[in-house]
């Protein structure tokens, strides 16, 4: 099953996306967290992301082409996959096409969530990350002397770099003017699912497996 979730970022793809690789059992590939993973070690691809990545652009689309083209033909993606965070441009879509050309090119489902900007600022600006196991908590569940309920580490909760006001705010923009194109393109390449991002997250998760076995 080739997998691509789409949406504003803060939507909840990530969250979602963890959760029925782990369902499906396939691989969740996130281009965030490639570029994140990278730039924590200060590889090549890292020293070139990084302050693009800070102030909330797009990393270029002939890098990202390289990063998803050496992924998805690793043979741990030949039975599916799901893509989260790829493509956020037109061309990068078209990158995408060729490359699945060139593996087994499946029925592919395009996962949309939707939610209003207001609800992803809120969303973000109180979002703290694990940065052993990469769990999302809210602000308000993280106290002093805290430990991970996920990996047990003990005061790993921390902001990620890009969500800072001004920099989601940027990101959301970036979304709008450019990656919400990429839906329309898709339209009569995948089977859309389209669906509320604001629900709980479990209640998410439902409405999606029942779209795909229904597909
Ligand atoms: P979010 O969707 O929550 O903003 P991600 O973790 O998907 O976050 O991506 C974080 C950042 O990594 C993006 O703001 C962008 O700078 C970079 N990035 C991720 N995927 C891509 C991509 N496909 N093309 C260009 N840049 C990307
Ligand atoms: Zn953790």
């Amino acid at each position: 099953m080739q997998i691509l979730i789409f949406g504003s970022p803060g939507v909840g793809k990530g969250t979602q996306a963890k959760i029925l690789a782990s369902k499906l059992n396939i691989p969740h590939i996130s281009t965030g967290d490639i570029l994140r993973y990278a730039i924590k070690n200060e590889s090549e691809l890292g020293k070139k992301a990084k302050e693009i990545v800070d102030r909330g652009e797009l990393v270029p689309d002939d890098i990202m082409g390289e990063i998803v083209k050496e992924t998805l033909t690793d043979p741990k993606c030949s039975n599916g996959f799901i893509l989260d965070g790829y493509p956020r441009t037109l061309n990068q879509a078209k990158i995408l096409e060729e490359i699945l050309k060139t593996i087994k090119n499946e029925k592919h489902f395009l996962i949309k969530l939707d939610a209003d900007d207001e609800i992803i600022i809120d969303r973000l600006t109180n979002r703290l990350v694990c940065c052993k196991c990469g769990n999302i908590l809210n602000k308000s569940d993280v106290k002093e002397n805290f430990s991970c309920p996920i990996c047990n580490s003990l005061n790993s909760y921390a902001k990620r770099a890009d969500d800072d006001e001004s920099v989601i705010r940027r990101r959301l923009k970036v979304y709008h003017d450019t990656t919400a194109a990429v839906f329309d393109y898709y339209k009569d390449k995948a089977v859309i699912i389209e669906i509320d991002g604001t629900m709980p997250i479990e209640k998410v998760t439902e409405e999606i497996i029942l779209k795909l076995v229904e597909n």
